[in-house]
C-alpha cells in the first residue's frame, strides 16, 4: 500500500460520487503505522470500530484526521469518544447515548439480521428521543455481491430519516457505496476498496 496509490484511489473514488459526500476511511484494517500513508495520501476523514484503536491512532495523528466512531459503541468507552470524534455513526442503546455528548447519528438495522448491530424501526423513534444531538441515521444492509439488493435498504432508511426531518445519512461500503449516493449518502464508509484487491 503506497501513499500514491491510495491517493488515486480516493480520488477517483471522489471523482465519480462528487464534492457533497463526505468520505469516511474506514481504518479496521490499518494499523498505526500504516495510517500514515492514508495522511500522505490526502485522506481527511477516518472512521475507527474500536475505541482502544482510536486512542492509539489518534495519539499518533491527532490534527492529520477528522475523527468518527464507526463500531459497535460501549458506553464505558464513551469518553474516550467525546474527547476525539466529531461524530458517531452507530449510536444504538439509550445507555451509550446517557454518556455521549458529541453529534451523534442512530444505526439502524433493516435487515433484522442478528449478527448484526442497530436499533429495529421500532425502537428507533425511542432512541432518537432519548439522545439531544441525533443528526442521521446510519445502516448497513446485508453482504452482497450484487449492489443493486442493498438498494431497497439505503431508500427505507433515507425515508426514516426524512420523516423525522434528520439529514444525515451515513450508508454504503465498498460493496455498495455508488447505489448508497444515488439514493442520498451524505456519508460514505469505505476501506477495502482503498487499500485492497
Ligand atoms: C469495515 C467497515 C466499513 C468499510 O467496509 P469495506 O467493505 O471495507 O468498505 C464500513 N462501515 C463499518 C461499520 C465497518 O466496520
Amino acid at each position: 500500500m503506497s501513499p500514491d496509490e491510495v491517493r488515486e484511489r480516493y480520488e477517483r473514488i471522489r471523482t465519480e460520487i462528487g464534492d457533497a459526500v463526505t468520505i469516511v476511511a474506514a481504518t479496521k484494517y490499518v494499523s498505526v503505522e500504516e495510517l500514515a500513508v492514508l495522511a500522505e495520501a490526502g485522506i481527511e476523514v477516518v472512521g475507527e470500530n474500536r475505541a482502544q484503536d482510536l486512542e492509539a491512532k489518534h495519539a499518533r495523528y491527532g490534527d492529520a484526521f477528522r475523527w468518527h466512531f464507526i463500531g459497535h459503541l460501549q458506553s464505558r468507552k464513551a469518553k474516550t469518544i467525546n474527547g476525539i470524534c466529531e461524530l458517531v455513526h452507530s449510536l444504538s442503546s439509550e445507555s451509550a447515548a446517557k454518556r455521549l455528548e458529541i453529534p451523534a447519528l442512530v444505526e439502524v438495522n433493516l435487515s433484522g439480521e442478528e449478527t448484526k448491530a442497530g436499533v429495529s424501526e421500532d425502537d428507533l423513534e425511542a432512541l432518537i428521543a432519548a439522545y439531544p444531538d441525533v443528526r442521521g441515521l446510519m445502516t448497513m444492509p446485508p453482504e452482497t455481491a450484487d449492489p443493486e439488493s442493498s438498494r431497497p435498504y439505503f431508500r427505507r432508511l433515507r425515508q426514516l430519516a426524512t420523516e423525522r426531518g434528520l439529514t444525515e445519512l451515513s450508508m454504503g461500503t465498498s460493496q455498495d457505496y455508488r447505489i448508497a449516493v444515488e439514493e442520498g449518502a451524505t456519508l460514505i464508509r469505505i476501506g477495502s476498496v482503498l487499500y485492497r484487491g
